[in-house]
C-alpha cells in the first residue's frame, strides 16, 4: 500500500498540493509540490518551441508569486519580473523578447523607463527609486 502524501500549502502562491520528494527551490518561497509542478510545466515548455514563445511570461509570473523576503537582491529580482509582466500585459510587448528585456533592465533600467509615456513616468520613477533603494544606490 502506498501512503498518500499530505497536501502542503505553498507559502508563495497559496496552492495546496501533495508534497514532492524533492527539495524546494533554494531561495524562492515555495512548497516542494508547487516547485515540482513548476518544473513539470517548464519541461513541457522546453519540449515545444511554440510554447517557448510564452516562456518568459511563465517564469516572471512564477517568480513574482514566490518572492524571497526583503533582501535587496530578492527585491530587485521581483521588481524586474514585475516590470517585465507590466510590459507584457499593459504595453503589449511580445513575451518572446523577455530574456532581452531582463538583460536590458539589469544593465540599463533608466534607459528603458525613460521611454514610457508621461503618464507612466510616475510609475517608472517609483520603480527606479525602488530598484536604487534595494541596491543601496543613491
Ligand atoms: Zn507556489
Amino acid at each position: 500500500m502506498v501512503a498518500e502524501k499530505v497536501a502542503e500549502q505553498c507559502p508563495g502562491c497559496g496552492v495546496s498540493l501533495p508534497a514532492a520528494d524533492q527539495p524546494p527551490h533554494p531561495y524562492m518561497t515555495c512548497s516542494t509540490g508547487c516547485w515540482a509542478r513548476y518544473g513539470e510545466l517548464l519541461a513541457v515548455q522546453y519540449s515545444d518551441p511554440q510554447r517557448m514563445t510564452f516562456h518568459q511570461l511563465v517564469v516572471d509570473t512564477y517568480a513574482a508569486q514566490h518572492p524571497d523576503g526583503a533582501e535587496p537582491r530578492a527585491v530587485q529580482s521581483v521588481a524586474i519580473h514585475l516590470m517585465t509582466l507590466y510590459l507584457f500585459v499593459e504595453r503589449d510587448v511580445n513575451p518572446a523578447l523577455g530574456t532581452r528585456l531582463h538583460r536590458r533592465m539589469v544593465w540599463g533600467v533608466s534607459r528603458i523607463l525613460d521611454r514610457f509615456s508621461v503618464v507612466d513616468q510616475a510609475a517608472a520613477a517609483a520603480v527606479r527609486y525602488s530598484l536604487r533603494a534595494s541596491c543601496g544606490v543613491r
